[in-house]
């Protein structure tokens, strides 16, 4: 019964199961204001009032991330089975048709190679609209054969995470994917090429627990929750209030689990710039301490946080030449 009643409950989150927002005119969780569409899509989703950023779509994320027409698509040939016969309000099956139908895609990720301000890179972005971006055996394999096959042709691989967590559905094959991908990664590092993680709102259970924290580099989107267990399991187990912003990007990032917030309008030359520094560094066989560093230093990267940034890759070559 208590299965059947998380199934039932209202999830009081920005667009519930939805990847992003609908309708003409959209109220700003952010500030309240009324938002036209179009002017929250051309300026990527991001409230032009107070900069909150809301859910952005797969194939726009992928837009704004690539190149122009460099994006070649490698996911969409595995698809997903329901090997327990899961069964809860409705049968998974139709839960997947659904999500199916309603994303035009086999499952909640979308993988491919594409060019990044020139850089070659693979990039993995989920998809929250599918079934809450839940981390089944497709997403899992997706992850696991992209960051290999980037290793293979010598690209970066970049992930852009946005995750429910573990898929329920599929019980202990879910799970398995944290293991799956985590290895998967290692291909990557033995041909020292970066793995740069982008956390978006929510990156959650399962998918925090495994690869999406696993980056060179792990940034965030401004607001974004990232957690294990939500605060709101955590506030009714422990029976405490929570600080301010508890598991949001910027909490996050003073307390060292990140190592960026980075607005939207700002992610493309950020990323390229960490990939591009990271690249080189890892290549020259620097520490990866020093590598993280000097990347997170670089001028190039236009950090608009007003502190003075000393020259990234400068600092990399002397810590390299010796
Ligand atoms: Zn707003």
């Amino acid at each position: 019964m208590a299965l059947e009643r998380w199934f039932r409950r209202k999830r009081p989150t920005r667009g519930d199961d939805d990847a992003s927002p609908t309708g003409l005119w959209l109220k700003c969780p952010g500030c309240h204001a009324q938002i036209y569409r179009k002017d929250l899509i051309g300026n990527l989703y991001v409230c032009p009032e107070c900069g909150f950023h809301e859910r952005m779509p797969v194939e726009a994320r992928v837009a704004m991330l690539a190149d122009e027409g460099s994006f070649e698509r490698w996911s969409g040939a595995v698809m997903p089975s329901d090997a327990l016969g899961f069964v809860d309000t409705e049968p998974y099956t139709e839960r997947l048709q659904a999500a199916q139908s309603k994303t035009d895609r086999p499952d909640a990720i979308l993988t491919g190679a594409a060019t990044l301000e020139g850089e070659p890179v693979a990039l993995a972005v989920m998809d929250f609209g599918f079934l809450g971006g839940s981390m089944g055996s497709v997403v899992g394999e997706e992850i696991a054969r992209a960051a290999e096959r980037a290793a293979d042709e010598d690209r970066a691989f970049v992930s852009v995470a946005a995750s429910g967590g573990a898929r329920m559905q599929e019980g202990a094959l879910s799970l398995m994917q944290m293991a799956k991908t985590t290895v998967a990664l290692e291909a990557l590092a033995r041909r020292r090429l970066p793995y740069v993680s982008v956390l978006t709102d929510p990156t959650t259970g399962g998918v925090t627990a495994s690869f999406a924290t696993l980056g060179d580099l792990v940034v965030a989107e401004p607001g974004a929750l990232i957690c294990f267990a939500g605060p709101r399991v955590i506030q009714q187990t422990i029976k405490q209030d929570l600080p301010e912003g508890f598991q949001r990007a910027e909490f996050l990032l003073r307390k060292g689990m990140l190592d960026d917030v980075i607005a939207r309008p700002a992610l493309k030359s950020r990323l390229a710039g960490y990939v591009r520094v990271l690249r080189a560094g890892l290549a020259s066989c620097a520490g990866s301490a020093v590598v993280r560093d000097a990347a997170l230093a670089a001028p190039s990267l236009d950090h608009d946080d007003g502190a003075p940034a000393s020259d990234g890759e400068e600092a990399l070559q002397r810590a390299t030449a010796v």
